[in-house]
């Protein structure tokens, strides 16, 4: 094993790199445009580029390419190499500020949700100095944003972007209030815990299924799955091992915070969590993390699947968003404090978040949906689709305390009024999490639970930052023009207390019990992504997104668009994978199984030996068959019906209606018919081969 802290950061153009290679002048420009987001000037951006090529070219590098998030949520590159010509039929190596600063991708396949027409197809990618540089692949990555000619953000990384300066905008504004003027800014900062199934390659190779959607749309039960739970922080076998390490190699290399790496209940099932980050470059890393997994897997021969739900039946994958708020001098804002003071500054942003998730649960829902999605929450292992919030037993009685008007403490009980009495210390204590709560305080930051794996966390930290802005607009607004800061704060926390406790619930969010209550307190339950997709067009959510310079209304709209034309396609490579694996795989196997039965059968008959197996298995499996034909030919008819709608919100929602019911019936037939077939013809690998493929 390497040294650790020799290697970390190797690759990275980070600011020690550029203090030590940049002139004392460009050092500072750089600084300046990191901290304020202002452009560099042309000459000071030749000089960067100059030392960011020498840096690279000595690390081995060869290409540079503007490394951006488009809105198929992986990452896109386009690999230019350094070479220039020269006199003499020579090259030399060249890198400009000005390609530095701006490239020109022609990105007319990429998802714009009708922003670019096919004339203005090209869009720009603009260099992001907020997440550093690195090297991959021989290749010096400039992270970038990725707009149209217009300006309109194409990408995941601009409004994330924008919505950091949001919360640091209204955030500041709460701080002066109480007095922390100083702090410098307020960003946020994020932690995702990634989960992700590693199988062989040659296992996956003959599942089209998983080749071509991630997932399996067929597999019977396999005897054993999780019940044991025995796979969940279980010892690590070799070959993931191996895996691991030198995964958590090249996340070191590239100045990722790889931290834990453990066993999840699943089998095949491992999570990766690293220490928390500012938001936007943890969405930059988390990136990097899902690529370099993907691609070293593929080095052990293995496949790192990435989807929410690749095996139904066995625990689906997600993405932990861990998120707080700190300020410029290290103070993590969602940390309860130690005077009176600091503790009613907590219990403001508490409040903040609180309202946010309950004014904005239909946004939230949103940022999170996919097709894939859809098929964890809910699934027993996943939160539901109706977001609440957890705040603990202790803090919520707090609450109701200053609520009600009520003492609150054990002995010498207290009227708690904030501001001027400190609370009790809150535990912090790890082992009475709900891990079944969408959205849990976790004692010093908020763990969203539900977004999945395979997608990229920047949506749903675009509505928590720009959510949590606008409460906190609304409370500076009202208490920079107070005259009695500490009663009209506490009336404002007791106001907001009452309006916003419906979306606190800190039992279990995996009950039946809970859908019925969240009904009666009014909460959205939005299963599907047709369900809420109109979120974004909806106008609360446009005043919000607009009135923080986050998300324009065409960018919504367009975004809306881009969300259902997923949905629809995801279902129809679906639907049509199924009906190809059926008819060119499974069919032909079941048939000539029966068959063989049946000749068995008809042999044993004019021996006169019993063979009420053969008839019997022959006859049943060839029913299967015929009602597996019948169900086909319904999933055709509902491609084409689908498919012939002329617009996306229809066909969403007939896809989900039409096409995923009939899928599900096409499934139940096959698993049976797996069930009841010889190992030897059953044409493609078991979940039990695939979930215990690795060793
Ligand atoms: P668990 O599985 O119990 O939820 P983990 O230790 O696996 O806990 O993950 C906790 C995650 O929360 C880590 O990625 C960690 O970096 C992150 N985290 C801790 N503190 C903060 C914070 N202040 N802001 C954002 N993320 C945080
Ligand atoms: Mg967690």
């Amino acid at each position: 094993m390497k040294n650790v802290t020799d290697i970390f950061g190797t690759m990275v153009f980070n600011d020690s790199v550029m203090k030590a290679r940049l002139p004392g002048e460009a050092y500072r420009q750089v600084q300046l445009s990191i901290k304020l987001g202002k452009g560099l000037d042309r000459s000071t951006a030749d000089v960067v580029a100059n030392a960011m090529k020498d840096w690279a070219i000595e690390k081995g590098a060869t290409h540079f390419t503007h490394w951006f998030q488009p809105m198929t949520g992986i990452t896109a590159e386009k690999h230019d190499s350094f070479i220039a010509p020269a006199d003499g039929g020579r090259i030399i190596m060249e890198f400009s500020g000005k390609e530095l600063i701006k490239g020109e991708p022609d990105a007319s396949s990429f998802p714009t949700g009708g922003l670019r027409a096919t004339f203005e197809a090209r869009g720009y990618t603009a260099w992001d100095p907020t997440s550093y540089a690195f090297i991959k692949d021989d290749t010096l990555c400039i992270p970038t944003a990725f707009c149209s000619y217009g300006g309109e953000a194409l990408d995941k990384k601009t409004p994330l972007l924008r919505s950091m300066e949001a919360i640091n905008r209204q955030g500041m504004r709460v701080l002066r209030l109480f007095g922390n003027g100083d702090a410098g800014f307020v960003k946020t900062t994020c932690g995702p815990e990634q989960e992700y199934f590693l199988i062989d390659e040659d296992v996956f190779l003959r599942r089209p299924d998983l080749v071509y959607t991630g997932r399996t749309l067929f597999g019977a039960k396999p005897p054993k799955g999780q019940e044991l739970g025995d796979h969940y922080y279980g010892m690590i076998k070799p070959r993931v091992a191996a895996f691991m390490a030198e995964l958590d190699e090249e996340l070191w290399k590239l100045g990722i915070l790889a931290k834990t790496e453990h066993n999840e209940v699943a089998p095949a099932q491992h999570e990766l969590a690293p220490v928390f980050m500012t938001t936007n470059i943890a969405a930059d890393h988390n990136q990097i993390t899902m690529e370099l997994m993907q691609k070293i897997a593929k080095k052990h021969g293995m496949v790192c699947l990435l989807h929410e739900k690749p095996f139904a039946g066995v625990n689906g994958s997600g993405k932990h968003n861990n998120w707080s708020m700190t300020t410029g001098t290290g103070a993590n804002l969602l940390e309860p404090g130690e005077t009176p003071y600091e503790n009613a500054q907590f219990l403001l942003m508490l409040c903040a978040v609180i309202q946010a998730v309950d004014d904005y649960q239909d946004m939230l829902r949103l940022s999170i949906t996919s097709a894939s999605n859809d098929l964890r929450l809910g699934a027993d292992e996943a939160p539901p689709a109706v977001i609440s919030v957890y705040v603990g037993e202790e803090l919520e009685e707090i609450l109701n305390a200053i609520e009600r008007g009520e003492p609150y403490g054990g002995k010498e009980k207290e009227l708690i009024k904030v501001g001027v009495h400190a609370l009790p210390k809150l535990p912090k204590d790890t082992t009475d999490r709900n891990r079944t709560s969408p959205f849990a305080f976790t004692g010093n930051k908020f763990e969203f639970r539900m977004p999945g794996s395979s997608s990229s966390i920047s949506g749903a930290n675009v509505v928590i930052n720009t959510a949590v802005a606008e409460s906190l607009r609304q409370y500076a607004n009202e208490l920079e023009l107070s005259d009695n800061f500490e009663n009209d704060l506490h009336e404002l926390i007791r106001r907001v207390i009452r309006k916003h406790k419906r979306i606190i619930f800190n039992g279990n969010g995996y009950g039946e019990e809970w859908l019925k209550e969240a009904e009666r307190r009014g909460l959205l339950n939005l299963r599907t992504t047709p369900d809420c997709a109109h979120a974004y067009l909806e106008q609360k959510n446009v005043e919000l997104f607009i009135r923080h310079s986050v998300y324009s209304e065409i960018e919504l709209a367009a975004r809306y668009k881009m969300k259902l034309d997923n949905y629809c396609k995801v279902l129809r490579i679906e639907a049509e994978t199924m009906l190809h694996m059926l008819r060119r795989d499974i069919l032909p196997a079941v048939s000539a199984y029966s068959a063989e039965l049946a000749n068995a059968a008809i042999s044993k008959q004019e021996l006169g030996i019993e063979c009420s197996f053969e008839k019997d298995g022959a006859a049943h499996i060839s029913r299967l068959i015929s009602s597996c034909c019948d169900v086909a030919r319904e999933l055709d008819a509902a491609i084409a019906d689908v498919s012939a709608l002329p617009e996306n919100y229809t066909r969403a929602v007939a896809g989900r209606d039409r096409l995923i019911p009939t899928m599900t019936r096409l499934r139940s037939l096959v698993d049976e018919l797996e069930v009841h077939t010889s190992a030897e013809y059953w044409p493609m690998p078991t979940y039990g081969e695939i979930l215990f493929s690795v060793n």
